[in-house]
């Protein structure tokens, strides 16, 4: 094969350290090379990140603004974008996941001519502002891709169902857990003791986390489960890593002034993260990428959300769905926390997302795919 140029394209913590492991193995593969083009669009979690890994990317768009409309940050990324991919000579851009840098990476890459590869593919929870904006996004592309790695044969059948030909999509697994795999074991480093103080103490601690968009009205729901759950399990430990964002950090602020076992702190590094969601005895979050990671952990997850795209992992029990309502989430803790035969129901290891070789089986799809076009 002639030597292949991708363009990847990423703009969030979750899709740098979902491509790592394809960006890695790529730059040791002899047919390709890379040109990484990072948007920006998170920008402090994404330098924390990029530290992490040892990585600069080959281009910097820097399109963060504090407090910008969807419309607005869309609006930059397509001009950035264009006119970066435009002058790049690329064979392909890769683009992951479901924001907003996915889907105008995508719309970019596809004005400009050129083929696109989505990481992630077929996720669906079949409610198209539910989550918002990332159902949209992710179908969008679903729309311009040519090549759809899927994590799962779930979400193979969702894009055979939409009628995407079979012949472009590959099961990949999901290459957070490469990620997840090539990290696991390395030395952590705290950059807040209190934080470390939870994760390595042998008391029990529920990690939460909540960020996602359409749970910003019910923040004070949760703040006040976890009031609840604090008063009522005092041996318990909170350990409350929040984004940088302001309100969302006000939201849980008050539970700190009431109870000494919760600890917020700012978001974790990737490893130390980890090591937390290892650690925990519990964790009730909204994220998506948690929903992969903890159940390769074995750590029983209570999911914020009443729909969820990664369904797998809800069938193999290590994930419940428990919305936002305070009842609901207090009832779901107290069961898993006082009833062991509950608790050892969820909490054993299972791996959906598959066992870490989907770099691997990424870059095979791809090589086939220019095999195909070429042949
Ligand atoms: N994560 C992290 N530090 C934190 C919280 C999360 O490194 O304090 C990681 C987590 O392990 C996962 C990713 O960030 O890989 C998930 O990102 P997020 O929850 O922001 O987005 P989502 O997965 O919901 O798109």
């Amino acid at each position: 094969m002639v030597k292949k140029r991708l363009g990847i394209v990423y703009g969030t913590r979750p899709e740098f350290i979902k491509l790592w492991p394809i960006i890695r193995q790529l730059q040791d593969d002899p047919d390709f090379s890379t040109v990484t083009i990072c948007t920006g669009q998170h920008r402090e979690m994404l330098d924390v990140i990029h530290n992490t890994f040892g990585f600069t990317p080959d281009y910097h768009l820097s399109v963060f603004q504090k407090n910008q409309h969807l419309t607005d940050l869309s609006a930059k990324l397509f001009s950035s974008l264009g006119s970066t991919l435009r002058k790049l000579d690329l064979d392909a851009v890769v683009v992951q996941g479901d924001t907003a840098t996915t889907v105008i990476g995508a719309q970019a890459a596809f004005y400009t001519g050129l083929p696109v590869i989505h990481v992630e593919a077929g996720l669906r929870t079949d409610k198209l502002r539910n989550p918002f904006p990332e159902e949209a996004n992710r179908r969008l592309v679903t729309q311009l891709a040519d090549l759809h790695l899927a994590p799962t044969q779930l979400a193979r059948t969702r894009l055979l169902a939409e009628k995407v030909p079979e012949s472009r999509v590959a099961v990949t697994g999901n290459t957070v857990i490469d990620a997840l795999s090539m990290l696991e074991n390395t030395p952590v480093h705290f950059e807040d003791p209190r934080a470390e103080e939870v994760v390595e103490s042998a008391s029990p601690f529920l990690l939460v986390t909540c960020h996602r968009r359409e749970n910003w009205a019910q923040l004070p729901q949760v703040a006040q489960a976890l009031d609840h759950i604090a008063a009522e399990f005092p041996e318990w430990r909170i350990l409350l890593p929040v984004h940088g964002n302001e309100d969302l950090r006000r939201s849980f602020e008050a539970l700190i002034d009431r109870h000494k076992t919760v600890v917020l702190t700012g978001f974790l590094g990737y490893p130390e993260f980890l090591a937390a969601q290892k650690a925990a005895r519990i964790v009730l979050s909204d994220s998506g990428g948690v929903q992969e990671e903890s159940p390769a952990f074995g750590t029983p997850v209570l999911c914020m959300r009443k729909f969820t795209e990664r369904q797998e992992a809800v069938d193999a029990g290590c994930v419940t769905l428990v919305g936002t309502d305070t009842d609901a989430i207090v009832e779901a803790f107290t069961r898993l926390a006082t009833d062991p035969g509950a608790y050892a129901s969820m909490a054993h290891a299972a791996h959906p997302y598959g066992t870490g070789d989907a770099a691997v089986r990424s870059i095979e799809a791809i090589r086939t795919m220019f095999d195909k076009r070429t042949a």
